[in-house]
């Protein structure tokens, strides 16, 4: 019964998406976090986090996506910030996205002989676009599940640090005001692992 279509969202005024109807989302905490199913380069919010490589010049999966939605100025771009180093962010314009930002993080590449480096850099994904968003002033984000596609982490650790980092930077910075973080995955069984996580961090109170 909380499962709304963003086409309510969309009323309230406080998130637009492009094709409304692929989306469900779900509010769970404060109404400051959603899960939605579905094509990060439709949502038309303040910032979409990209996954990205560490040249940042585009690659596969959702980075490809973004640059191909947002065209060739967004490359332009991207070529003058001198590529990102794992964990860390750096933010551009959104040029033809519908989101006006796009925050792009490079996750680690998975291997499980370094775990625990893995697991600090990609919390450290999550800090660092979270903080760029809150000192550009940008109200809403969205995170797609970094470092799980073509990178390896494995989708149940990696969410778990999704998660966790992100309820630890809104405790830690309770000054700043995020409208909403929206976590978006594409597969059933993503969605499925958030749905199962969330409570866990969010809980509905
Ligand atoms: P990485 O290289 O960090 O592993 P990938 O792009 O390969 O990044 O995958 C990260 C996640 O993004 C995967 O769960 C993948 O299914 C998802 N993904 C791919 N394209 C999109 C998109 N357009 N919108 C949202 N999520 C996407």
């Amino acid at each position: 019964k909380d499962i709304k279509t963003i086409g309510e969202l969309y009323k309230n005024g406080t998130l637009h998406a492009v094709e409304q109807p692929k989306y469900k989302f779900r509010d769970l905490y404060l109404n400051q976090i959603s899960l939605l199913q579905g094509d990060i380069t439709k949502l038309e919010i303040d910032a979409i986090v990209n996954a990205a490589k560490k040249s940042l010049l585009g690659g596969g999966g959702v980075d490809g996506a973004i640059h191909r939605a947002a065209g060739p100025e967004l490359l332009e771009e991207c070529r003058t910030l001198n590529g990102c180093e794992t964990g860390d962010a750096k933010i551009t314009k959104g040029y033809n996205l519908p989101s006006r930002h796009v925050i792009h993080t490079v996750g680690p590449v998975y291997s499980s002989s370094d775990v625990s480096r893995k697991a600090d850099e990609l919390a450290s994904c999550y800090r660092k676009s979270m903080q760029l968003a809150a000192d550009n002033n940008l109200k809403h984000i969205a995170f797609p599940s970094i470092s799980t596609g073509v990178y390896g982490y494995p989708i149940v650790d990696a969410t778990h640090i999704a998660l966790g980092e992100v309820r630890k930077f809104l405790d830690c910075n309770s000054e700043i005001k995020y409208d909403r973080v929206i976590f978006i995955v594409f597969s059933d069984k993503d969605k499925s692992v958030y749905e199962d996580l969330i409570p866990q961090y969010f809980p509905s109170l």
